[in-house]
This record gives structure tokens, sequence and C-alpha cells, in this order.
């Protein structure tokens, strides 16, 4: 059975990502604003003065799709099932994420198997990955790697990994993820582990945390996979 979350805890949950999302945003406008204060010299040559523009648009362009992609996780969710490389989907959430990252000193390396291919909601699948990267992000305050993965497991299953090396938890901490309002943080709401708990529940999957004191934490989620090959498909289309 689905619970759906109150409008309240969705708006929490996205206060939580205020902080993700003011980095991505800031860091383009610096930019723009140094190369606005360059133009503004007489002696600038013609060519700079293109390629200052043209880095601007640039910058302004991806500041724009930031902006839409965390617009989508912050949209009601809707029902919409359909099948999608979850590879192509943690590859997004990676980029999406890694300025946040490498600003709190974290790398984050990621191993992606082809056609890594399930049926669900992705909106769901991709705030799952957000939350778990978060945290991962957040349990490493002196820095360190987080490494993510998608790997095909057997021919029913694929697992998500997403493993770090922070402060880790305890056994009871362990037991405790996934109840809500359960935070250790200053500023958490104790939402995160309880929807991701709940994404990969309507995936069909199941949710493991395996983790150790000051040594880290591994979080893998296992959701079944469906046959689908978008070459065979694309390459019918053309037939047809
Ligand atoms: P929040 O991040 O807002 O605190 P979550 O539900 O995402 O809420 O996580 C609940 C708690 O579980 C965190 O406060 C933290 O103590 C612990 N936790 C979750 N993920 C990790 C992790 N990767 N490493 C260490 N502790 C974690
Ligand atoms: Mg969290």
């Amino acid at each position: 059975m689905r619970k759906e979350l109150h409008n309240a805890e969705r708006l929490r949950l996205i206060g939580d990502l205020t902080g993700v999302f003011a980095h991505e945003i800031r860091n383009p406008m610096q930019v723009v604003r140094g190369f606005l204060q360059l133009l503004d010299s007489p002696e600038l040559p013609a060519a700079s003065k293109t390629q200052y523009i043209r880095l601007s648009i640039e910058e302004l362009d991806r500041t724009n799709e930031i902006i839409s992609e965390f617009l989508l996780l912050g949209k009601p969710v809707t029902d919409n099932l359909e099948k999608f490389d979850v590879g192509k989907q943690l590859q997004r959430t990676v980029n999406l994420i890694n300025n946040y990252a490498l600003d709190k000193n974290v790398m984050i390396e990621t191993t992606i198997e082809p056609d890594c291919f399930v049926n669900g909601n992705m909106q769901r699948l991709n705030q799952f990955m957000i939350n778990i990267m978060k945290n991962a992000i957040e349990a490493m305050p002196n820095g360190g790697t987080v490494q993510a993965s998608c790997i095909v497991v057997d021919k029913s299953h694929i697992e998500i990994h997403v493993k770090d090396e922070g402060v880790g938890m305890s056994k009871s901490e362990v037991e405790r993820l996934g109840s809500p309002y359960y935070s250790l943080k200053k500023n958490g709401t104790g939402l995160g582990m309880m929807i991701s708990f709940q994404i990969i529940r309507t995936f069909g999957g199941t949710l493991q945390v395996y983790s150790e004191q000051k040594v880290g934490t591994e979080v893998i989620a296992r959701i079944p996979c469906v046959k689908y090959s978008p070459s065979l498909e694309s390459s019918s289309l053309q037939s047809g």
C-alpha cells in the first residue's frame, strides 16, 4: 500500500535541498558577474568580448537547466510509470549534485553498467538518489569519496550502491533509519530516509544499509529490472 506524503512534508524535504540549490545557482552567478566586470573595460579586445559573452550565456543556460531539474524534484509526483535506464538517471543525479560535493571536498566516483532498465516513476527514483547521495556527502565533514554505482546483479534485478567513507552509524542508529523525523543533524528534516524506503518499496525493491562507525556506510537498493532494448526499438522504428 502506498502512503502519499503530506504537502507540508514534501515542502520540508525541498527545504532540505535548498543548500544544494543555492550553491548550484550562486556559482554560475558569480562567474557571470566576473565576466560583466571584465566587459566593462574599454580596452577589452573584441575577441575577448565575444568569448566572455558566449561563456556568460553558457553559464546562464546551465543555471536555467539546474533550476528546471530542481523544480522537477519539487513537483508533486505524478503517477507516471515508465521504463527507464537507472544508470542514465544516476549520472544525471551526480551531475546535479557534483559541485555541491566538490565544495565539501567530496569526490563522487561512478560505475554505471548499460541497460539497467526498471519500470516505475523516474522522478521518484531520482529523488531517492539525491536523498542518499546528500546523506553520503553530509556524512563526510572532512571530505572523502562517494562511490555511486548501478549494476545488473542477475537476470531479474539491478542494484544501486552508494558508499561513503563517513562517520557511519551504530547498530541502533541503523535500526532507526526510516522513522519519520529521525535526524541527528542540526538542520536535518529526518524525512530523507523515510521517503527513500517508501520509494524503493513502490518499485517492488528492497533497501539495505550497512554501516560501521568511523568507517562508512553503504546503501544498496535492489530493484526488479525489465527487459528493454531501446536499440531494437529505434531500429524497428526506422524500418517501420
Ligand atoms: P536528515 O538527513 O535530514 O537528517 P535522513 O532521513 O536523510 O534525514 O537521515 C536520517 C539520519 O540518518 C541522519 O540524520 C543521519 O544521522 C543518519 N544517516 C543517514 N545516512 C547516513 C550516512 N550515509 N552516514 C551516516 N549517517 C547517516
Ligand atoms: Mg538526508
